[in-house]
């Protein structure tokens, strides 16, 4: 596989060229992405957090932009996520309850709530910041709480520089 990672459109249920499943694609249907509505023009070098591998549970809510990959190079974005309300709603949720969301392919992708948090921040959306204070706030993160309040600290850096 190109980067080493299977977690590309070549193998996603969400390319039409693999009609809903899990595969190989049908290279004699057009590689396209049925819930960002992207043709995808060269599926085996073109990923996002929405794959199964990082997604198991058939999440076709976008998360983060659409990476594509030359060579051996490191992963870029192509194409950055749609934006919508409900896209925002989803991205909360997943800041919330990191647990849920965990992700069981940690190879040349950062996990769904990192993903989501970065993805917040490129919206300039300050909402994430009181995600987290929610989260920091739970009594099951207590021993990683030092590092949710730095990482706070880091959005709320971000958000600015991003407001400046
Ligand atoms: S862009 Fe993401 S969701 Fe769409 S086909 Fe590719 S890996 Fe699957």
């Amino acid at each position: 596989m190109p980067n080493g990672g299977s977690d590309c459109c070549g193998t996603c249920w969400f390319n039409r060229a693999n009609g809903g499943e899990r595969g190989h694609a049908d290279f004699k249907i057009p590689s396209h992405c049925e819930i960002r509505q992207l043709e995808i023009s060269n599926p085996y070098y073109t990923y996002c957090a929405n794959h199964p591998h990082h997604r198991p549970n058939r999440d076709p809510i976008p998360i983060g932009p659409v990476y594509v990959v030359g060579g051996m190079g490191p992963r870029e974005v192509w194409q950055p996520s749609p934006d919508t309300e409900e896209i925002r709603q989803h991205l909360l949720h997943i800041v919330r309850e990191p647990k849920e969301h965990s992700d069981a392919y940690p190879f040349y992708a950062e996990p769904p709530h990192k993903k989501a948090i970065q993805q917040m921040v490129d919206f300039g959306d300050e909402r994430v910041v009181e995600a987290l204070e929610e989260l920091a706030q739970r009594d099951e993160v207590q021993k990683a709480r030092a590092n949710i309040l730095s990482l706070i600290e880091e959005v709320r850096q971000k958000l600015a520089e991003r407001r400046a």
